[in-house]
């Protein structure tokens, strides 16, 4: 039809952009979109992680620290996973065996080491396990690994993960498109929650989120029939998230395949600007169909009213139907054209 017609062109434009829409009708949802809530580490950050320092306590040596938090976060796909094995590898350190591991979204890793239990992962997992820790942990501006060995403390590690190039502008070309209501959900701590979103130009930065959490704001935003959500995430842990907003946008590179099940469109360079190109063509694609539907509309609507007063020949009636979809055709071509 001249709807679904349009919306094939749009999900090509869009595809050129690395945007890849899943279901047909996520290319007229990203066209009405009023708030993006985004993740943060592996979204808008790069997720990559660097170890900056290690701080071991109690009788552990750092070395040992550095093996054992490895070694356990080996089994986890988890950004933050992957950056400590990739350190504990350049640093020549061997890995230990490991068994049992579970993890808990949003708060870490509980597994066993030679016996003995071994935590790693944020304050709020030795919290949940009535493991004390230093409190000055709470108050630091970045990134840290937390470790327990034998249910207690045993010291962490810092990371320090960066923006990716790009999300200034992905920012910026929101905003440019009236989208003002931009949101920063994430995981980690608010005191770093906050800092990167004033980097980024975004007030509204909601921390110390688990999924739950995540789900639960979600739930309150949609009680507003009016808005209209999309969610950008990297897809660690935010599958719940990207089923329930309207429209669900994982970043494809690092993304886990749940989210890139659940999302109704992928971008494939982890760019976040692709976020708002893709609006972009959703906007003018919603914009091409209320043109070609009202063209037609309007056109019957005059053969109509042209035969009931015995004006309309026939090949005015065959104008209504085949000229009209012809136009409608080239309008949405148009689509191709008007970007770039
Ligand atoms: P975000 O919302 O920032 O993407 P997540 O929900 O994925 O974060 O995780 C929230 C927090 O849980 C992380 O900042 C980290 O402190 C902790 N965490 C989760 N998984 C792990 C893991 N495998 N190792 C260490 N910490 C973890
Ligand atoms: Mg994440």
């Amino acid at each position: 039809s001249i709807v679904t017609i349009v919306l094939s062109f749009g999900t090509q434009k869009m595809a050129k952009e690395h945007a890849i829409v899943r279901k047909l009708q996520a290319v007229e949802g990203l066209g009405s979109v009023s708030i993006i809530c985004s993740d943060k580490t592996g979204t808008l950050t790069k997720g990559t992680f660097d170890v900056q320092a290690c701080k071991s306590a109690g009788d552990i040596s750092e070395e040992e620290l550095v093996k054992l938090i490895a070694s356990v976060e080996s089994d986890s796909t988890h950004p933050i996973a992957k950056a400590v094995v990739n350190y504990a590898k350049e640093q020549n350190i061997e890995r230990v065996t490991v068994t049992d591991t579970k993890e808990y979204a949003g708060f870490g890793l509980e597994a066993t080491v030679g016996g003995i239990p071994v935590l790693v992962g944020n304050c709020r997992l030795l919290s949940k396990f009535d493991i004390s820790f230093p409190q000055e942990l709470l108050k630091m501006t970045d990134t840290i690994v937390v470790c327990a060995v034998g249910n207690r403390y045993a010291g962490y590690l810092l990371l320090a993960d960066a923006l990716k190039e790009d999300a200034k502008v992905a920012i910026d070309r929101l905003k440019a498109l009236n989208i003002e209501n931009i949101q920063i959900l994430s995981g980690d701590k608010q005191s770093i929650v906050t800092n990167f979103a004033e980097k980024l130009g975004i007030s509204k930065a909601y921390g110390d989120l688990l999924p739950e959490g995540k789900v639960k704001h979600l739930e309150e935003l949609r009680q507003d029939e009016a808005n209209r959500i999309a969610f950008v995430g990297d897809g660690m842990n935010d599958a719940p998230v990207l089923a329930l907003s309207h429209v669900g946008i994982a970043m494809g590179g690092l993304g886990s395949d749940a989210a890139i099940e659940t999302a109704d469109v992928v971008i494939q360079t982890d760019q976040p600007s692709k976020v708002a190109e893709a609006i972009k063509v959703g906007k003018l694609t919603r914009r091409i169909i209320w043109q070609n539907v009202s063209l037609a509309f309007g056109v019957k609507l005059l053969v109509l009213i042209l035969g009931a007063g015995g004006i309309a020949t026939l090949w005015e009636a065959v104008f209504a139907d085949v000229g009209v979809a012809l136009l409608a055709i080239m309008n949405a071509v148009r689509i191709q054209k008007m970007i770039k």
